[in-house]
């Protein structure tokens, strides 16, 4: 390249207020700009600053180059490359904030709600919740995917809710049923010994409580065998339940009737102070006097009772209990039909 053709090109560079090029011998070869800034060494009082290189062809030294720039234009030129650098910055931040944002918005919110919501329904139990934010993309199937797992999730819970309430109910069911197989005669349905026996001990605390008496008849029918026997075991179980119904009507609150076995009841009355043994058993036996409607007919039905007192007879179940089961034997000795009072 010749030395004009090296000015020509820094001429495209307007910083370049002057450049020469001397020959070895210190000869100027070519310049051009304003010549008067030949004279610049370094910076001078109007801004401007030199610059010289050598110059070599083929090794060797050919001249020398001298550049003479506006110090001010550089100053101002590079002030503009600061000014347009921070502006990239602050562009490439605030594009970066709201990259963060939008990032924000699209994935982190939503995951945050979801985990919010889990934590929530694992406090409450409440899997009737579900995510309300509409996101879109990866995170909208992730929202949809968990509100169905939650539905799911839901219906289950329900499913076992209503399983639990009927189990209950079935074990409150067989409860009764295993109840009333322990303590009810299942024919008759009246309470059966077992009952009857600890009915007897709170009848007799309440009496001493109460300072009165305690009336045990034990009742046997007359000739029941020949019922089945006739008519047969149907009807006899028929009589059976009839008679329960009759017996139990004379109970008041705090009497109380079972069935101890096949054709024998128990009962007990509290004896009011003015009341007398005799005339119950009396009512009891008469309650026999209208015939019983077996197989729609008309059937008559007699009764043997023994009556034992508590304290007068004995203190507890089994000794009130045999002398009234005694006091029916003398009764059914004496011709049935009728009561005794254990003497
Ligand atoms: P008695 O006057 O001496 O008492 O004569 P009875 O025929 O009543 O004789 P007993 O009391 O000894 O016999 C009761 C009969 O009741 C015996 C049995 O065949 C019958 N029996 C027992 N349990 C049941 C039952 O659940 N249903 C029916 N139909 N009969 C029963
Ligand atoms: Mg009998």
């Amino acid at each position: 390249m010749s030395g004009q053709e090296l000015l020509d090109a820094l001429k495209t560079n307007e910083l370049v207020e002057y450049a020469q090029v001397v020959n070895d011998k210190a000869e100027l070869f070519v310049s051009y700009g304003n010549a008067q800034l030949a004279a610049v060494k370094t910076v001078n009082e109007m801004g401007f600053y030199s610059i010289t290189t050598d110059l070599y062809i083929d090794k060797k030294l050919a001249g020398q180059l001298t550049l003479v720039v506006n110090n001010k234009q550089v100053k101002e030129s590079i002030r503009v490359y600061l000014t347009v650098v921070v502006a990239v910055m602050f562009i490439s931040l605030a594009f970066s904030f709201l990259l963060s944002l939008w990032v924000q918005r699209r994935f982190a919110t939503p995951i945050i709600e979801l985990a919010t919501l889990a934590s929530d329904i694992s406090d409450s139990g409440d899997y009737s919740q579900r995510t309300s934010t509409k996101a879109s993309g990866e995170i909208a199937l992730l929202q949809d995917v968990f509100n169905d797992m939650l539905a799911k999730t839901n219906d289950r819970e329900l499913a076992l809710e209503s399983l639990v309430v009927q189990r209950t109910k079935e074990l409150e069911l067989l409860n009764k049923q295993l109840e009333a197989q322990a303590y009810y005669d299942n024919l008759t349905k009246l309470p059966n010994r077992a009952l009857y026996e600890d009915r007897l001990k709170q009848s007799i605390a309440q009496a001493n409580r109460d300072n009165i008496k305690v009336a045990l008849m034990f009742i046997d029918l007359d000739k029941f065998k020949s019922i089945n026997d006739t008519y047969g075991h149907a009807a006899g179980d028929e009589l059976l339940c009839q008679v329960s119904r009759r017996l139990e009507k004379q109970c008041r609150a705090m009497d109380s009737v079972a069935r101890i076995g096949g054709d024998e009841f128990t009962m007990l009355f509290m004896l009011a102070e003015d009341e007398d043994a005799s005339d119950i058993a009396r009512r009891i036996i008469d309650l026999f006097q209208i015939p019983f409607n077996i197989l729609d007919r008309p059937m008559l039905m007699t009764m043997s009772l023994g009556v034992s007192i508590y304290p007068t007879h004995g203190q507890d179940f089994d000794v009130l209990k045999a002398k009234a089961d005694d006091a029916m034997y003398q009764a059914k000795q004496a011709g049935r039909n009728q009561f005794l009072i254990y003497q």
